[in-house]
């Protein structure tokens, strides 16, 4: 451990900010470190207020931050999450999986049975606990699951562990920074004469970029020439009466973008992702309402949230790192933003351990984000709609190089993958994983042919996936006791 580190500061308090606080608070914890920790967060600038599904190993973030898991779904409103499924991608009427991976095909079983004549994603476990509503969630038999959950509870339940864990606060806006000779950090200068010195800073100021962005004046990687979508318009509605959550994401491509619902424990989430080049917010109101059933005269409220694709350069500046927003972001169709303020953090207490250093960090964040936009490309890539202007655009866009040596490389894969060449493909993709990109591909219609002789393979695996998740409790009474269990 940096033995120079006696003082760290967070600037902002959102998910990203928070989290960060939390996480770094048990690391030091874990090493002996007697580290200082502070968070400004002016009670007067909101927070983002979206983000509400996330990856699977989110909930290895929360474990290596000391956090309850139960009671944080309790604490953030929360529910479980299988995976994804995409509707209307391909063609309308059309769908597809990407669950979360609790399976153990080696990468040779996926390339032979994705030539199933039938849907390639059902084969997997994920999927059959998400269409059988299962909670697959207990101390003890934990299968890979995603959260989802209510932003701004998440952030106030963070907020109160770390305080209670020592962290201070401070209830003040960034209004200037003061350098050091070489460049570095020294001093927050904030309203009220309030100054906050550290050794460290983390700069998780959201979009804003207070740090890293406007301080350091790092270029922009932008996205934009690839992913188009720049805005979201957002509502939340309470269950109906009756109503049976779902334990998946539902992405469904829409005609101007695409949307989310997220159920959370007592309330649905839904967002519509779209780009400001075909579409204004007021015009997706009607479009949006009927796809929620909502009646004509609802007064629901809309949010609005606009956003830049792409990411800062570099990540880390002298003794500060971004984490979060204000270090970059793609769209949220794989719920990739928390992913991100996970690596983040994984980078920083490595570098806190002098086992890596800036520019590594630097070149490993960039690293992320542009897979990560290869593959939410891919997403788009290979559709076939073409009943509005909108995806007519899209499906001219040309794919970025890097995502077409991988394509070229995968269509070659077909049906085998060469022991020797797994490896190669693997490091490839990274750090998406093979599965997930052939679950998409398959789902797009990349994979054309299909060996019949598979079907009933296909089904056997189905029978025994359904009967094994028939061993876990179904997700609607798990959550009602957890919640219960106060
Ligand atoms: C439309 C949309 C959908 C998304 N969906 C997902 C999803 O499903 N899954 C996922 O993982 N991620 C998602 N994300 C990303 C996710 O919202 C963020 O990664 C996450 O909320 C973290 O945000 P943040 O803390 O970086 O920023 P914010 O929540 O914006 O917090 C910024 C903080 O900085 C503070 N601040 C601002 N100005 C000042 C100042 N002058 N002085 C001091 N403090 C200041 C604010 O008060 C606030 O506390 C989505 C993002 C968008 C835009």
């Amino acid at each position: 451990m940096n033995p120079k580190l006696k003082k760290l500061v967070v600037v902002g308090g959102g998910t990203a900010g928070w989290l960060s606080a939390v996480y770094l608070q048990e690391q030091f914890k874990k090493q002996d470190k007697q580290v200082e920790l502070a968070l400004l967060e002016p009670s007067n600038i909101p927070t983002i207020g979206v983000g509400e599904g996330t990856v699977d190993s989110f909930i290895d973030l929360l474990e290596n931050a000391g956090v309850d898991i139960q009671e944080f779904i309790r604490e953030s409103k929360g529910s479980l999450k299988h995976g994804i499924r995409f509707k209307d991608w391909l063609e309308l009427n059309s769908e597809y999986w990407h669950p979360f991976y609790a399976d153990s095909m080696s990468s040779e079983d996926i390339f032979k049975l994705l030539l199933t004549p039938k849907p390639f994603h059902d084969i997997f476990f994920n999927t059959r606990l998400a269409k059988n509503s299962r909670s697959a969630f207990s101390p003890d038999r934990r299968v890979a699951t995603g959260l989802h959950f209510d932003s701004k509870l998440v952030a106030a339940y963070l907020k109160k562990l770390c305080i209670s864990r020592g962290c201070k606060l401070i209830d003040a806006e960034v209004q200037g920074i003061s350098r050091t000779q070489d460049g570095s950090i020294e001093k927050i200068l904030c309203n009220d004469g309030i100054e906050v010195s550290a050794d460290f800073f983390i700069d998780a100021s959201g979009f804003r970029s207070l740090i890293i962005g406007k301080e350091f004046q790092t270029p922009f990687v932008d996205f934009s020439k690839y992913l188009i979508c720049d805005q979201a318009i957002t509502l939340q509605k309470p269950y109906a009466e009756g109503e049976v959550r779902e334990a998946y994401t539902t992405s469904s491509a829409q005609k101007f973008g695409w949307s989310w619902k997220i159920p959370t424990y007592n309330r649905t989430g839904f967002g519509y992702v779209f780009s400001s080049q075909f579409a204004t917010p007021d015009s997706l109101h009607d479009e949006f309402s009927k796809r929620m059933n909502l009646p004509k005269d609802h007064n629901y409220k809309f949010g609005h949230v606009k956003f830049r694709v792409g990411h800062y350069e570099q990540s880390m500046v002298k003794n500060c790192m971004a984490i979060g927003l204000s270090s970059g972001f793609i769209e949220p169709l794989e719920a990739t933003g928390l992913l991100f303020v996970s690596k983040g953090l994984q980078a920083l207490s490595l570098y806190f351990k002098d086992e890596i250093n800036s520019s590594e960090i630097n070149r490993l964040m960039s690293n992320y984000y542009n897979t990560t936009r290869d593959f939410i490309f891919l997403h788009y890539k290979l559709t076939k709609r073409n009943d509005t202007d909108f995806w007519n655009h899209v499906r001219e866009i040309p794919t970025p190089p890097s995502l077409q040596e991988r394509l070229n490389i995968l269509k070659g894969c077909i049906g085998k993958l060469e022991e020797n060449r797994i490896q190669f493909v693997k490091d490839l993709l990274f750090p998406w994983d093979l599965r997930a990109y052939v679950l998409i591909l398959h789902g797009m219609g990349f994979y054309q042919n299909s060996l019949p002789e598979l079907a009933d393979i296909h089904d056997d695996i189905v029978d025994s996936l359904d009967k094994k998740s028939e061993n876990f409790e179904r997700l609607d009474p798990f959550l009602d006791k957890l919640n219960e269990a106060i």
